[in-house]
């Protein structure tokens, strides 16, 4: 399928139209940000790794019962996806504390949850993504009550699919951010993606960071940490 206009250019991601207006092809970008883009820079091959390993996860989760927006890889950088709305909230699950929940809690990184967490943020650049409980979400009509039991039900089963996949290449599932769209007929489905950019992902045995924190915090060896997780996936 070819592409036709721009949709959408994002921090790290362009989205074009295609023929057929039930798809669309993500197209992904060395460019990092961070900070809601107050830090800016460029990751060599990111966009290659984060293309990859995103389709490698959706599809393992496919596999598992989890419906996506995943559809076809066209290159290394592009994908075919399901066209959706994407519903205005950052899911995020976590399995040990770290970066905002660290400082929130004041509980040092990498403190075990005892249960996950789930927490929603309201998806809006300018308001800095604040986070939002349930009654928000309902309140503002971000979402359903129905949408928010299936997005719950839906993080919480991927966490346990990625935290056991993740473990058997070593390395520890920290915490990570999802997105779901809406299809035309309502359906939800996992949308954006599932990689360094998005997860926190640290050495089983070391504890070293494998992803944008090393950008995020200067620590060098970034590019060096999304090879090692491709290598490490078996990419
Ligand atoms: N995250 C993300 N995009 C965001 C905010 C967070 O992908 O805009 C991911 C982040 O990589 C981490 C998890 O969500 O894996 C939890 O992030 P946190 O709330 O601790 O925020 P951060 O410390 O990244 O600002």
């Amino acid at each position: 399928m070819q592409k036709t206009e721009q949709l959408y250019e994002g921090k790290a991601k362009k989205v074009f139209a295609t023929e057929d207006p039930a798809y669309c092809i993500v197209s992904y970008k060395d460019d990092a940000t961070a900070f809601n883009g107050l830090k800016k820079g460029t990751i060599a091959g990111k966009g290659v790794v984060n293309n990859r390993m995103s389709n490698f996860m959706f599809q393992l989760l496919e596999k598992n019962g989890i419906k996506t927006h995943y559809v076809e890889e066209l290159n290394d950088r592009e994908t075919l996806v399901r066209r959706v709305k994407i519903v205005p909230l950052e899911v995020i699950v976590r399995n040990k504390a770290a970066g905002s929940l660290s400082k929130r809690l004041g509980l040092p990184e990498g403190t075990p949850m005892k249960t996950p967490v789930l927490e929603f943020c309201y998806k809006n650049d300018d308001l800095g993504d604040p986070i939002v409980n349930e009654y928000h979400i309902l309140a503002a009509e971000l979402a359903t009550k129905e949408e928010v039991e299936t997005i719950s039900a839906m993080a919480l089963k991927i966490n346990e699919l990625m935290c056991e996949f993740f473990r058997s290449v070593n390395v520890d599932l920290i915490d990570f951010k999802l997105e779901f769209g809406r299809c035309a007929d309502g359906t939800i489905v996992l949308a954006d993606e599932i990689s360094p950019d998005t997860c926190r992902f640290w050495d089983i045995h070391t504890q070293e960071k494998l992803d944008k924190d090393r950008f995020r915090r200067d620590m060098g060896g970034v590019e060096e940490a999304y090879e090692e997780m491709m290598k490490r996936i078996g990419l």
